[in-house]
C-alpha cells in the first residue's frame, strides 16, 4: 500500500473523526441480523431457508443483483409485519450513522412491498418521520428520505407511490428515486411519473448503469431529468457519456463494494472505474448502498479505496466534500456543514 504511511487503525480513526454525509443508502440496507431475527421470532415467520440466525448471515452473502433484490423483498422487507416494526429499522439506521459519524444522510425507503402487505403509507411515514426527528434531537444527525418508486412493480405502482407522497407530504421526504430491477424496467416507462414529481417540487434521482449499459444512464438523464445518478458505472463504456458527465458535473453516487458484490461489471476494486471517472473530471461520490447486507460501512469504503491505492488521503477528503455538495441541502446549509467538516480535515492535512 503506497498510502501506508500510517497504520490501518490510524486511517480508520481519521475517517471516523471526520463528520460525513451519505446520499445513496437504503433504509432496509441498514437492517441488522438481530433485527431480522427478532422480527422472525416476534411474528413467528416461516421464511424458506431460514431456521436460525446463521441462516440470515448466509443469506446476506449475495452474488448478483437479482439475488440481492430477492433477499431485499422476500426476506428483509417480508419480516416487517406491522408499521411499528419500522421503529427497529430506524434504530438500526441510527446505530449505523453513529458508528460512521455520518451527520446528514439522504435515505431511500421503498414502500411498494409494504403497501402490498397492507401497510398504510401515512402510518409508515409517521414512524419514519418520528424516528428521524428523534435521531435529530438526540444525536444531532439529520435524515431526509427519498422514496424509491421502484422499477420492479411497473409504472402504475410508481404513480400510486408518488400520489401517496404528494397526498401525505412530510418535510423529511425530499424526493423520489427509481430503484429495483434495472433490467426489467426501462427508465422511459417512468417519464410521466418523474414529470409529475418534479412539478410537485420533488427532487428526482435514479439507479442507472448498475446492471444495464450506458443507454440506461442516458435514458435517466434524457427521459427522467435526474439530478444524480445512482451507480452509473457502465458510463465507462461510452466516451460521449463520460464527456457529458464531466461537462454537466452530474454527480454519480458510486457504491464500490455493492458493485463488487453484485458482480455485473466489476469483481474487484482494481476493475472498478471510479478512478477513471475521477481522473476524467466526473463528479464522483462514495456511498455504501446497503452497508449491513454487504458488511461494508462508509468508513470501510473510504478505507478500502486507500488500502487498494486507488485514492490518496487528500483525494478521499475531496470525495467526502463531493458527497456533501451533492446532497439536496441548500447552498448555505452545505457551507455550514462544510465548515464543521473542514475543521477536522485540516488537522490531517
Ligand atoms: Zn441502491
Amino acid at each position: 500500500m503506497q498510502n501506508k504511511t500510517m497504520s490501518s487503525e490510524k486511517y480508520k480513526e481519521i475517517l471516523y473523526t471526520i463528520p460525513k454525509t451519505e446520499i445513496h443508502l437504503h433504509l432496509e440496507g441498514m437492517a441488522s441480523v438481530d433485527t431480522i431475527w427478532s422480527l422472525i421470532n416476534k411474528h413467528n415467520l416461516k421464511i424458506p431457508g431460514i431456521k436460525n440466525r446463521d441462516d440470515i448471515i448466509k443469506r446476506f452473502q449475495v452474488s448478483n443483483l437479482n439475488d440481492f433484490i430477492d433477499l431485499f423483498l422476500n426476506v428483509i422487507q417480508n419480516c416487517y409485519r406491522e408499521e411499528k416494526d419500522l421503529v427497529l429499522q430506524m434504530d438500526d439506521a441510527r446505530s449505523y450513522l453513529k458508528r460512521n459519524n455520518i451527520i446528514y444522510a439522504e435515505i431511500f425507503f421503498a414502500p411498494s412491498k409494504f403497501l402490498m402487505n397492507g401497510f398504510s403509507f401515512e402510518t409508515m411515514m409517521k414512524y419514519l418521520d418520528d424516528g428521524a426527528n428523534r435521531i435529530k434531537k438526540e444525536d444531532g444527525i439529520e435524515i431526509r428520505f427519498l422514496i424509491d418508486v421502484s422499477r420492479s412493480f411497473g409504472p402504475e405502482n410508481a404513480l400510486n407511490n408518488l400520489n401517496l407522497i404528494i397526498k401525505h407530504k412530510k418535510n423529511s421526504i425530499i424526493g423520489i428515486g427509481l430503484g429495483g430491477a434495472e433490467s426489467k424496467g426501462p427508465a422511459q416507462d417512468y417519464k410521466e411519473v418523474f414529470r409529475i414529481a418534479k412539478d410537485a417540487g420533488l427532487r428526482v434521482v435514479a439507479h442507472a448503469g448498475e446492471d444495464v449499459g450506458p443507454e440506461s444512464i442516458w435514458a435517466s438523464i434524457n427521459d427522467l431529468g435526474v439530478s444524480r445518478i445512482g451507480h452509473g458505472i457502465s458510463a465507462i463504456q461510452d466516451k460521449k457519456l463520460m464527456n457529458y458527465l464531466r461537462e454537466t458535473q452530474l454527480p454519480l453516487e458510486i457504491c464500490p463494494m455493492s458493485n463488487i458484490f453484485t458482480k455485473k461489471y466489476v469483481s474487484s476494486y482494481k476493475d472498478h472505474p471510479i478512478r477513471e471517472f475521477y481522473d476524467h473530471g466526473i463528479y464522483v461520490t462514495v456511498n455504501t448502498d446497503d452497508p449491513t447486507i454487504f458488511g461494508m460501512e462508509l468508513i470501510d469504503e473510504y478505507f478500502n479505496l486507500l488500502d487498494n491505492d486507488i485514492f490518496t488521503l487528500t483525494e478521499v477528503f475531496d470525495l467526502i466534500k463531493n458527497n456533501l455538495y451533492a446532497t439536496f441541502l441548500t447552498a448555505p446549509e452545505k457551507d455550514k456543514l462544510w465548515e464543521k467538516m473542514e475543521k477536522v480535515i485540516n488537522k490531517y492535512k
